[in-house]
């Protein structure tokens, strides 16, 4: 086993994985940026480093510097997170030159599945489904493969991630406009213009797989669903999925591994599929860990970042795929720093009261506290309110309550538009697409009849405004009587 890990990462993830170091007694080196002076996972580490100014260019996306903290703290390994570096080869190939391991997959796995369009052609080549489409390609082609494949159509930047610069496009003479405006995201999102065509499908559901891989055995610990999306970005997930049975988890399952073997893969990864009219297609594989992987610990009882550290050092894992089972169900909110009733703009300040929940089958992985201040450097996540139950319906019920329990003052979060979700009867049969937010517009009124309701008993709760509300009602009535 290792003896020390730099984690180079910040927030709930990183707190995260020194959890999972502390249980393994591997220690754990922060590094954190001026933003996060005051942040929790950096006074959780063993040992802590200041790498610079807030922008992420200056910190957690500077290699020289982590690899600098790395070396001089003489730590045997480094996991990246999700985000950041963690699908950079670059930064892959120089921890391997280094001397120092990556705990993930190797810089040729990135590489191969980080360009979407290549990544599709080797799925193909593999056996797994992909969605019918090109590869990257110049305008014209690009416009002939769309009206071969019939409208709509998506185009994605090759080097993409977090639905930045998809365009669907509808009509054929939208499409040269589309192309362009992708490119031009593209290629100041990531450096790179190269894009490519997709059938766009209809309500698709997002139900991924998760592979773990030791370099001999590849397994899959079952699905996940994450159909609830906004912005084509994810904000509710459950394991299992409420459509996947168990023969079709086998077969996805297989796909998965298909996947990653496909690409000699190794560590922790997901297989991204889209299931539409009763048939799935591989969508991306995303090389590390995921923001959603608790609720498949939760029902598998696999640690998954202790699965990763134990890999990464050459270890077998630690199951086998027999003996992966699905227990009851799990829901992941991710709970954010946004305003749902302005398009979940970023809504980063001080947390002037906190108080989160507990009690059975409740997980809360965060890394903020009372007092802490939200940067607005970094993405709007407070934290993830994870649940069990022993089915879909416990578990809804569950979140109900933990939801009713979380208290986070002085910030404006999404807890109302979880909590209007888990009233939704489409929900709560399980009638997901990831259009299911853009097709439940009532959801937002509900939100909104949500804030005022709360904002009524703030002010019964809120001591000070109590006492002055009381004093003022006092004084209208001697001022008045
Ligand atoms: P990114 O890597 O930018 O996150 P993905 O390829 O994973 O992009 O797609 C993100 C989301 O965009 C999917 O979960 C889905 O909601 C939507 N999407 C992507 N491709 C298609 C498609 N061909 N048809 C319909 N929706 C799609």
């Amino acid at each position: 086993m290792f003896d020390k890990v730099l984690v180079a990462n910040r927030g709930e993830i990183a707190v995260r994985i020194m959890r999972a170091l502390r249980e393994l007694e591997v220690s754990s080196v922060a590094v954190y940026s001026e933003a996060d002076r005051r942040a929790f996972f950096a006074k959780y580490a063993d040992e802590a480093y200041e790498l610079g100014p807030s922008p992420p260019s200056q910190s957690y996306l500077n290699i020289d510097r982590i690899i600098g903290v790395a070396n001089l703290s003489g730590v045997d390994a480094v996991h990246p997170g999700y985000g950041f570096l963690a699908e950079n080869a670059r930064f892959v190939e120089r921890c391997e030159r280094e001397g120092i391991t990556f705990i993930g997959p190797s810089s040729q796995a990135i590489a191969d599945m980080g360009d979407k369009a290549r990544a599709r052609e080797l799925m193909d080549d593999a056996g797994v489904p992909v969605t019918p489409g090109t590869d990257a390609a110049g305008d014209d082609d690009l416009i002939d493969a769309a009206n071969d494949i019939g409208y709509p159509v998506i185009v994605k930047p090759s080097a993409g991630g977090g639905g930045i610069g998809m365009q669907v496009v509808e009509r054929r003479e939208e499409m040269a406009e589309a192309i362009k405006t992708a490119r031009s995201t593209a290629r100041s999102a990531f450096g790179d213009d190269a894009v490519y065509v997709e059938k766009y499908l209809q309500d698709p559901r997002h139900i991924e797989i998760q592979v773990l891989a030791d370099g001999d055995e590849t397994a899959h610990l079952g699905e996940r669903e994450c159909s609830i999306q906004r912005r084509h970005q994810k904000v509710l997930e459950e394991a299992p999925s409420p459509i996947v049975d168990e023969e079709m988890r086998e077969e996805m399952g297989a796909a998965g591994i298909a996947a990653a073997e496909a690409v000699d893969y190794e560590n922790a990864g997901t297989v991204e599929f889209l299931y539409s009219g009763g048939e799935f297609y591989f969508a991306e594989m995303n090389t590390r860990l995921q923001v959603e992987h608790p609720v498949t610990e939760f029902v598998t009882g696999i640690d998954i970042v202790k699965e990763q550290v134990r890999v990464a050092t050459g270890e077998s894992l630690s199951f086998a795929q027999n003996d992966v089972e699905m227990r009851g169900h799990a829901i992941e909110c991710r709970i954010n720093a946004e305003d749902p009733l302005n398009d979940f703009a970023p809504t980063p300040a001080r947390i002037e009261h906190y108080r989160s929940p507990g009690s059975v089958g409740v997980r809360v992985d965060s890394g903020v506290h009372m007092g802490y201040t939200i940067p607005s450097t970094y993405d709007s996540m407070i934290s993830k309110l994870i649940v069990w139950g022993r089915d879909r319906e416990e578990a809804t019920s569950r979140m109900r309550r933990a939801l009713f329990d979380y208290v986070i003052g002085g910030v404006t979060t999404n807890i109302p538009f979880h909590k209007a979700l888990m009233k939704s009867p489409d929900f709560v049969e399980g009638r997901l697409s990831t259009n299911f937010i853009e097709n439940h517009p009532e959801l937002f009124d509900e939100v909104s009849a949500i804030q005022e309701k709360e904002r009524d008993l703030s002010e019964i709760f809120d001591d000070r405004k109590s006492r002055a509300a009381v004093a003022a009602a006092i004084h209208h009535r001697d001022s008045s009587g």
